[in-house]
């Protein structure tokens, strides 16, 4: 049976001399991995090899969950969406820190999801996060889009971290505290007060700033880099206690 769908590229990584092997998120079917046979070959069916965060149209035949798809085509939506088919060369030409965040979501985006589980919100948001990246004018307007791609991510995969009050005693947390001493939990996944501290051995401290920012994420789009890098440095560090390891492009974003 086949199937098209609205795809972004989220990996790919070559199977042989001419084939690959290519991971997209699909906006219908979710996430699904596939081989792309004779994609390398000069004159390939898909235009060239497929890139990581290329976006079109594809055709796959799926009959067979247990084993890996088979893509049939793909047809690039650069004319109409402004992404090229090679996406990643042309945002690489033109700034690697964009490069870098957008290369930073595929990769949260293939940990947290599962094949063949459909969220089509966060398939539109990731589309929207990748064209509001290369639109942004600098590196905080960059991290901020991260940041808020992130908890997206999170919510939509069930995760949604508690922000607006203490996870462990469910004290308001109203952004505008002057003592020091909010802290963020994994295992609690939120933010945790000054009074339950110490019960949570996984804490990570956070500055005022980046706490205030974090309970009214509006806060984000005038925070300095220096609060937006630590509240990055936070999610990593989240991601990694999460999936077990820490993510591969994390070091490009937050130990540029
Ligand atoms: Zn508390």
């Amino acid at each position: 049976m086949l199937t098209k769908d609205q795809a972004i590229c989220i990996r790919a990584v070559d199977y042989s001399e001419t084939s690959q092997v290519v991971t997209f998120f699909t906006k219908a079917t979710g996430k699904i991995s596939a081989i792309a046979k004779g994609s390398k070959r000069p004159k390939s069916a898909f235009g060239g090899p497929l890139e990581i965060l290329s976006h079109g149209r594809i055709v796959f035949s799926d009959s067979n969950r247990e084993k890996l798809a088979t893509l049939t085509e793909f047809e690039s939506a650069a004319s109409t969406a402004g992404l090229t088919p090679h996406g990643t060369q042309s945002l690489l030409r033109n700034d690697l820190f964009a490069l870098n965040c957008c290369l930073f979501a595929a990769e949260l985006l293939n940990l947290l999801t599962d094949e063949h589980d459909p969220h089509p919100d966060l398939f539109d948001s990731f589309l929207q996060f990748l064209h509001d990246v290369q639109d942004a004018a600098d590196k905080p307007e960059m991290l901020a889009l991260l940041i808020l791609f992130q908890l997206a991510l999170l919510k939509e995969v069930g995760l949604q971290p508690i922000l607006s009050h203490c996870a462990n005693c469910r004290t308001r947390y109203e952004g505008r505290e002057t003592r020091d001493g909010v802290y963020f939990s994994s295992s609690a996944n939120g933010l945790i007060c000054r009074d339950c501290e110490p019960a949570f051995q996984d804490k990570f401290r956070l500055s005022k700033s980046a706490a205030a920012c974090l309970a009214n994420l509006r806060l984000l789009a005038e925070s300095p880099q220096k609060t937006l890098l630590e509240i990055e440095e936070l999610l990593a560090h989240h991601f990694t206690e999460l999936t077990g390891h820490r993510p591969k492009m994390a070091k490009h974003i937050v130990n540029p």
